[in-house]
Order: C-alpha cells, then sequence, then structure tokens
C-alpha cells in the first residue's frame, strides 16, 4: 500500500534540518517515485491534497528551538494525585516500520490510570503519556504497512502490541505473549493529539460512528466480550449476573450478554444507573447499596436456582455474594478487583457445588476482531458517560474516583 502523500505539495515545502516526520516523508516520497507504476487518478489527487491541507498545515505548528514538532497532550512526570497529571507540550512521535500515525480525536480513561497516576501499576519511566482506549484518523502511514489501513481512515485502537515472535504468539496464543507492550502503559498513550502504533493494531470504525463513542469501545467491549464469551462460553439459556451495570466492562457485558440472547441480572449502586441498565436491556435489576445480601434477591429472581454465571469487575466487596448466587455447576469469570483483591472464601462452596472460577488475563488479536465484526454489525456501542477537554483530564480522573457516571469517560482533542 503506497503512502497517500501528495508529492507535488510536499515537494513545495521546504525539507526541515531534523524530526522524524519529514525523514519518514522524504522516505516514503523515494518510495513512491520508485514503486509508481501508473499515473494518479483523479480522485487519487484530491485525496492527497485534502490530506495536505488538513493534516500537514495542523502539523506545522510548535516547533521548539530545534526544529523538534511538540504537541499537547497529558502525562505524568511524577506520582501522586489527579494534580500529578501535567497537560503540556511533548514531542511529537515518529512513524516507525510497519506504524500509523493518528491525528488522535477522543481517548477513554479506564480504571487502570488511576493506578497508573498514582504508581500502583507502573514501573515504567516517565513522563508517560496517558490514555489506552484511542479513537482517531490516520494521518501518515508506512510504506511497509500492508493491512489495508491508509491515511484518511477513521479507526480506533487495540492497545495489546503482541511481539509475534515469542514462544506463545508463535503458537497462535497472543493473549498469553511474554513481550506485549500496552499503548498508554508501557508507550505513551492517547491523551494528546497524536499517537503511533502497528497499523494491525488499527481497526475501522463504521461511517456512522463518532470517535467519542469509537474511544469508548476498545478495552471496555475486548474484556467483557473476551470473559462472557471466550472464557465463560455464554449461552443464550443463561441467567446472567453482571456486577457493576455502571461500569465500562459491566455497560458492554449487559449489551453482549443480551445480543447472545441470555437473561441479565445486574447491580449498581443508584436508582439511575439501574434505570439506564434497563433501557440497555438488563432484565431485572438490584441496588446493591440498599440489598447489601443481594444473593437472596438473585435466588428470587430465578425460582431459587441461582444464576449459570457471574461476570464480576468488583472483586472482594461482592465476592461472597457472587458465590452464593450461582447455582451448582455455575461459571464465574472475575476481570477486576476495584474494591480490593483480598478476601476469604468457603472452599466448601466450589468443592460441593461444584463450581468454576475463571480469571480474565490477557485478550487476543482474534477476539478484538471478533468484538469488532459485531461493532459493524450495529450490535455493541460505545457508552459515553462524561466528556472532557484534554486538558481536564485530571477533572476526569476525579470523575472517575468518584464512580457517579455511567460508561465510559472521554477526553476530546
Ligand atoms: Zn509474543
Amino acid at each position: 500500500m503506497l503512502p497517500h502523500f501528495g508529492t507535488d505539495q510536499l515537494r513545495q515545502r521546504p525539507e526541515r534540518p531534523s524530526g522524524g516526520l519529514w525523514k519518514f516523508i522524504r522516505a516514503a516520497k523515494l518510495s513512491q517515485s520508485n514503486a509508481l507504476t501508473t499515473p494518479p487518478t483523479q480522485s487519487n489527487i484530491r485525496v492527497s491534497f485534502s490530506f495536505n491541507v488538513r493534516g500537514l498545515l495542523e502539523r506545522i505548528r510548535l516547533t521548539d528551538s530545534l526544529g523538534e514538532r511538540s504537541m499537547k497532550a497529558v502525562f505524568i512526570q511524577q506520582h501522586g494525585g489527579p494534580e500529578a497529571l501535567t497537560y503540556g507540550d511533548r514531542p511529537e512521535p515518529e512513524v516507525g516500520p510497519g506504524e500509523v500515525m493518528l491525528r488522535v480525536r477522543a481517548s477513554a480513561l479506564n480504571h487502570l490510570d488511576l493506578n497508573l497516576r498514582d504508581g500502583r501499576s507502573y514501573r515504567g519511566t516517565l513522563p508517560r503519556i496517558l490514555g489506552c482506549d484511542v479513537a482517531g484518523e490516520v494521518v501518515a502511514a508506512s510504506p511497509e504497512v500492508n493491512t489495508g489501513i491508509k491515511v484518511g481512515d477513521r479507526v480506533l485502537l487495540d492497545n495489546r502490541i503482541k511481539c509475534l515472535n515469542c514462544e506463545q504468539c508463535r503458537l497462535g496464543l497472543d493473549q498469553y505473549c511474554t513481550s506485549q507492550q500496552r499503548i498508554g502503559v508501557d508507550l505513551d498513550g492517547g491523551h494528546a493529539e497524536y499517537v503511533t502504533a502497528p497499523a494491525r493494531n488499527a481497526y475501522k470504525i463504521p461511517d456512522t460512528m463518532g470517535f467519542t463513542e469509537a474511544a469508548a469501545l476498545p478495552i471496555a467491549g475486548h474484556t467483557a466480550w473476551h470473559c462472557l464469551v471466550t472464557q465463560a462460553q455464554i449461552r443464550p439459556w443463561d441467567d446472567v449476573l453482571i456486577q457493576a451495570a455502571g461500569s465500562g466492562v459491566g455497560s458492554m457485558g449487559i449489551q453482549i450478554a443480551k445480543m447472545m440472547g441470555a437473561r441479565v441480572i445486574t447491580t449498581a449502586g443508584s436508582d439511575w444507573k439501574l434505570d439506564k441498565a434497563k433501557e440497555m436491556g438488563a432484565d431485572e435489576v438490584i441496588n446493591y447499596r440498599e440489598t447489601p445480601n443481594f444473593s437472596d434477591k438473585i435466588r428470587e429472581f430465578t425460582d431459587g436456582r441461582g444464576v449459570d454465571l457471574v461476570f464480576d469487575c468488583v472483586g472482594a466487596d461482592v465476592w461472597e455474594q457472587s458465590m452464593l448466587a450461582l447455582k451448582p455447576g455455575g461459571r464465574l469469570v472475575i476481570t477486576g478487583v476495584t474494591s480490593g483483591s483480598r478476601t476469604t472464601m468457603d472452599l466448601s462452596l466450589l468443592q460441593g457445588r461444584p463450581l468454576h472460577l475463571m480469571g480474565s488475563g490477557g485478550r487476543s488479536q482474534r477476539t478484538f476482531a471478533d468484538m469488532m465484526k459485531m461493532v459493524h454489525h450495529g450490535a455493541l456501542h460505545g457508552i459515553v458517560g462524561r466528556v472532557f477537554p484534554l486538558e481536564e483530564v485530571s477533572q476526569a480522573h476525579r470523575t472517575m474516583e468518584d464512580r457517579d457516571f455511567f460508561g465510559k469517560l472521554v477526553i476530546e482533542s
């Protein structure tokens, strides 16, 4: 796939003394002049020109004294509270072999961001730009890109970059890749104007879907899909308990479970969230603040049987009730421990019923592609709780800590 640079327009621009982008563009021009065998059509010229006007003019902006391009981003230089998030200038990323560059339009928060910010889940170098969920338009592509993704495409990113070389990857078990890196964790993320990623991590979004909705999908959708479909193998006749309806994975879990034909019982800590869950198709709802022993309520809803499957992203606070809510032979899959990771457990329940307990763990490229197929079929939607501008990521973190929202918190940039 040839990069869609308009060579005529580029030729008229002055060469820059430094900057990876310009080196890359020069390489792209060379590649085009060597490889282009058919003259461009009128429509190709139009596409190239519109890219140059929108893409290049947008990036010829802030330039430091060394000629290095900078961009606005939100990053951590030291760990701490929301005040540790800095809105300022960072160098624009460079497009590496096989990579694309996105003009980020939206990026979503995850609970993980709080742990990265305060240092609980981060051992890497600083500064680091946060933002694991990213959607935007492709503004540059390396000449090696051959995945069908091209400049101008509207995409979202799978933030898990697998090595494809380790033993697990070679066995087709890339969810267990021993060398994977995550955008927004090990690599700079999407709370910025630009981000780069391997082209194979970019997935086109439906023409009718906005970037803000798209940014709400990747991690929550992938996690819920992986847990319910791949791990727990949800079935149409299952009664399913989905904890925390208002969370990102909870709200995606409701959609996926209903899409698969299951009956959904869900919990939340406030009635307005339960009303929203009902709007999304939940069959039964429970306010866990008003009904802390909610396993009794679940037995009422299931004629005394209990549920076939529990999908949990809460952890310690609900563990005992989750176990008591399961019917004999029931399955539980856990993907988050936001309320704590240590609890006691009645082993006789596990032994006697018997129950099947599963963890989420890594997620594969295959399941991401499966999830995106259902997004294109219109069966799955990103659930946007609140939207913030890029300079207010710290406020979004405070909102995340307060938990008074439904779905995802999305940053527009
Ligand atoms: Zn690997």
